[in-house]
C-alpha cells in the first residue's frame, strides 16, 4: 500500500513526502478536508512511511513497503470503522463502574495511537488527551516516530486546552495529526502551532476513472451515479453501497410520487411501516432522509433548467415525469418539512408516523 495507492491531491502528497525526505516534518499537522477526502488514510500512510523498516523510495522520495512488521501493524488501523466498532464493543462489555473510566483508543502498534471522538457525544474528551500527554514523552519502542492521530476536530473545551499544552512543547520524536472537516472548529492557538494541509475534493470524472479501476463490475451508468453522489470524496465512492442506496431511493420515490400524483396510499403505508422504532431502523431512516434530500434537489435542478446538475441521472425519466407536478414553492416546503422530520427523529418520534404525516402535508400542497 505505497503512496501511489492514494488518489488525488498529488501536490499535497508530494509536499508531505518531500518534508519527510528532508527530515523536516512538522510536529503537528492539521489535515483538513471534506468527509471521504482521505485524511485518515493519508495520516496512516505517513505513519507507515515514518516507521517502515525497509525505508523504500519511489520517484526519489520516501515511501513505505506495506509488508514489514511496522507497516503491517500500523496498516491494521486503516479500517477505522471496524476498529472503532471493536473498541466500543470491548468497552460495552466492561462492568458499569469501569465503563465510565474507560476512554476509546485504537492502537494496533505500540507507537501509533488513534484517538477517535468518544460516543455517545462524539467529542474528544479531556481524559483522552491526558492519556496522550502521559505517553507522548516516552521514546518510541519499536518505531522511529511516535504518531498520534486525532480522527476528528470536535474537542471538548478542556480537552482542547490540554492539547495546547502538548503542542507548546512536543518531544522531538512525536508527530500529531489533527483531522478536521472544518479547521475553524479548532482553537486559533492550536491552528497557529500546527501546519494546515488542505485536501480537496476530486472531480466527478477523476472519481469515475478511479471507480473504473476499483469497481470494474459496475456499469458506466452506475459509476457516473456514484461519482456524482459521493461529491468528490474518494472514500465515500469506494465504500458506496449501491444496492442499499437503490432501496432507500426507491422508497423515497414512492413517497414523493404518492405526494405529487397518486391517491392510492397502500404502497406508501406498506413502505413507511417498514421504518420501525429502535436502533436498527436508524440507518435505514438516515438513508431515506438523505435520498429524499437528493431527489428534491434534483427536482429543483430540473425545475430551474439545470439538468446537467442532476445527480440521480439513472432515473432521469422518472424525475422528468414528477418535475412538472412539483412547483418551486412545493419543493421548498418539502425541504423544510424534511427538516422537521429530522428534528422529530432526534426527539424519538415514531418513524412511520412522521413519514406518513410528512407525506400528507405535501399532498395538501399539491398543485
Ligand atoms: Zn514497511
Amino acid at each position: 500500500m505505497p503512496f501511489s495507492d492514494f488518489h488525488g491531491n498529488t501536490e499535497i502528497v508530494y509536499r508531505i513526502r518531500e518534508m519527510l525526505g528532508r527530515d523536516r516534518f512538522p510536529h503537528s499537522v492539521i489535515l483538513a478536508g471534506p468527509r471521504g477526502s482521505g485524511k485518515y488514510t493519508l495520516a496512516t500512510m505517513v505513519a507507515r512511511a515514518m516507521n517502515c523498516l525497509e525505508r523504500p523510495t519511489s520517484d526519489g522520495l520516501p515511501d513505505f513497503c506495506g509488508k514489514c512488521s511496522n507497516c503491517v501493524r500500523i496498516g491494521q488501523s486503516e479500517d477505522l470503522g471496524a476498529r472503532l466498532a471493536e473498541a466500543v464493543e470491548a468497552r460495552d462489555a466492561l462492568k458499569e463502574s469501569d465503563k465510565k473510566e474507560t476512554r476509546l483508543f485504537i492502537q494496533t502498534h505500540p507507537d501509533v495511537l488513534v484517538i477517535p471522538p468518544d460516543p455517545p457525544q462524539m467529542m474528544i474528551k479531556v481524559d483522552q488527551v491526558r492519556h496522550v500527554i502521559d505517553t507522548i514523552y516516552f521514546r518510541p519502542s519499536e518505531a522511529r516516530e511516535r504518531v498520534f492521530i486525532f480522527s476528528d476536530s470536535a474537542f471538548m473545551k478542556e480537552a482542547a486546552n490540554s492539547l495546547l499544552k502538548v503542542l507548546e512543547e512536543p518531544p522531538q520524536f512525536a508527530t500529531l495529526f489533527l483531522l478536521a472537516r472544518n479547521p475553524g472548529e479548532l482553537l486559533p492557538t492550536i491552528r497557529s502551532r500546527s501546519m494546515t494541509l488542505p485536501l480537496g475534493c476530486l472531480s466527478s470524472s477523476e472519481i469515475d476513472a478511479y471507480l473504473a479501476r476499483q469497481r470494474p463490475e459496475w456499469s458506466a451508468q452506475q459509476r457516473t451515479l456514484v461519482a456524482r453522489l459521493s461529491e468528490g470524496a474518494v472514500g465515500r465512492a469506494r465504500s458506496f453501497n449501491l444496492a442499499e442506496y437503490a432501496r432507500g431511493r426507491a422508497n423515497a420515490l414512492t413517497l414523493l410520487s404518492t405526494a405529487l400524483s397518486s391517491g392510492d396510499h397502500s404502497e406508501l403505508f406498506k413502505m413507511t411501516e417498514s421504518y420501525r422504532p429502535g436502533a436498527e431502523g436508524r440507518e435505514k431512516m438516515d438513508l431515506l432522509v438523505r435520498c429524499l434530500y437528493s431527489l428534491l434537489e434534483d427536482l429543483l435542478f430540473l425545475e430551474s433548467g439545470a439538468q446537467d446538475l442532476v445527480r440521480n441521472t439513472d432515473i432521469l425519466p422518472e424525475l422528468r415525469r414528477l418535475a412538472p407536478m412539483a412547483s418551486f414553492e412545493w419543493l421548498v416546503e418539502a425541504t423544510e418539512g424534511l427538516g422537521q422530520v429530522e428534528r422529530g427523529m432526534r426527539r424519538n418520534l415514531l418513524r412511520s408516523l412522521s413519514l406518513d404525516s410528512f407525506e400528507a402535508g405535501l399532498e395538501t400542497r399539491r398543485k
